[in-house]
C-alpha cells in the first residue's frame, strides 16, 4: 500500500461505494496509581483486513492519534474520537474516518459502534468510582482529623462502631448524631470496663440467679462471650452474659446469640446452677430476648441508616 501518514490528515470526498472497513479505532480511558487519567488506544481490525493494508509504522501512528483522543475525520474534516479505518478497494489507500460519515460504507456495523460506546462509557463509570472512592477515604481522614478523639471511639470493639467507621470510609462523613452516638458507646464501654475492674477489685463474685426451674423474666445482661462448636445435632454455642448486678448466666444451645459486649434483656429458666474456676454460673434456657429494637442506640442507627439514604 503506498499510503503516507499524512494521508491519514488530508480531507478527501470519499466514495462510499469503493470503500470498505478494515478496522475500528476508539480510546478507553484508564486510570494509574496515581489517580492519573489516561486513554488505552484500541484496535479491532476485521475480516477484511489483509496483512500489509497498513504499515506497522503507520499502525503505530494511529495509536498515537487514537491515544490523543481526537483527531480528524478524512471524509468531512470534522473532529472524532471513534473512527473507522477504511480501505478504497481500488487504489488500497486507506483512511480514517469518523463512525458517522463510515455508516455509508461497506461493512459498516451499528452494533461495533455501540459496543464502542458501551465499552468507554463503563470504563468512565469505573474511573468515576473509584475517583469517588478514594476522595470519599481522603475525605475521611481529614473529618477524623477535624474530629479530636473520633478516631479512637470508632475503634472500640462494638458492631456499631465498626459500622459507623465502614459508614465514614464509604461517604467520607458521618453526621453530628452518628458521632455523639460514637463517643456515646466508647464511653459506655468504658464504664463498663470500670465497673468490671471495681467488682474485681472489691472481690465480689458472681452469685447464682434464682433457684433451679424458676422462670425469670426480664433482666438486663451484657452479651461477653461466645464460643460455637460443631456437633452430631449442627452447630452448638455456649454463651455468657453478665446481668446488670454482676452475676454470670450461661446458655448452651443453638442459638448464637451475641457477645460483643452487646446490651439485652432476657426471660429464661434457670436449669442449673455451677461452679466454673471458682465462679458461681447460672445456666440458662428457654432463653426469649425481648426485642433489641427498643434500645436508643439500634433505634438511633436505625434513623440515621435511612436519612443517609
Ligand atoms: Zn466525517
Amino acid at each position: 500500500m503506498k499510503t503516507e501518514n499524512q494521508n491519514f490528515t488530508k480531507h478527501y470526498e470519499l466514495i462510499p461505494e469503493d470503500h470498505i472497513i478494515i478496522g475500528w479505532g476508539y480510546p478507553e480511558p484508564d486510570m494509574d496509581a496515581d489517580g492519573r487519567i489516561y486513554l488505552i488506544p484500541r484496535f479491532d481490525l476485521t475480516d477484511a483486513f489483509t496483512a500489509g493494508d497498513v504499515s506497522e509504522k503507520e499502525l503505530s501512528w494511529l495509536e498515537s492519534i487514537v491515544g490523543s483522543g481526537s483527531t480528524r475525520c478524512n471524509h468531512c474534516g470534522k473532529s472524532m474520537k471513534y473512527f473507522a479505518l477504511v480501505k478504497n478497494q481500488e487504489n488500497s489507500r486507506a483512511h480514517i474516518i469518523g463512525t458517522q460519515c463510515a455508516s455509508s460504507m461497506i461493512g459498516y456495523r451499528q452494533e461495533k459502534v455501540d459496543a464502542m460506546h458501551k465499552t468507554t462509557l463503563k470504563a468512565r463509570q469505573k474511573i468515576g468510582r473509584v475517583q469517588k472512592k478514594r476522595q470519599a477515604k481522603k475525605d475521611a481522614q481529614a473529618f477524623l482529623d477535624n474530629h479530636k478523639g473520633l478516631e479512637r471511639a470508632l475503634r472500640v470493639d462494638h458492631y456499631i462502631s465498626s459500622d459507623l467507621s465502614i459508614k465514614l470510609q464509604q461517604y467520607g462523613s458521618i453526621s453530628e448524631k452518628q458521632i455523639k452516638l460514637a463517643f456515646k458507646i466508647e464511653k459506655q464501654a468504658e464504664e463498663r470496663k470500670q465497673k468490671q475492674a471495681e467488682r474485681e477489685a472489691q472481690g465480689k463474685s458472681s452469685n447464682h440467679v434464682g433457684e433451679v426451674g424458676d422462670r425469670i423474666k426480664n433482666v438486663k445482661c451484657t452479651g461477653v462471650f461466645s464460643r460455637s462448636f460443631d456437633g452430631n445435632f449442627g452447630t452448638f454455642y455456649i454463651v455468657k452474659f453478665i446481668t446488670a448486678q454482676g452475676d454470670t448466666l450461661v446458655y448452651k444451645g443453638s442459638v448464637p446469640y451475641r457477645a460483643d459486649q452487646y446490651e439485652c434483656e432476657l426471660s429464661f429458666t434457670v436449669k442449673a446452677h455451677e461452679e466454673y474456676q471458682g465462679e458461681k454460673q447460672t445456666v440458662i434456657q428457654r432463653v426469649k430476648e425481648i426485642d433489641p429494637k427498643k434500645y436508643d442506640e439500634l433505634h438511633i442507627l436505625k434513623k440515621e441508616r435511612a436519612s443517609i439514604k
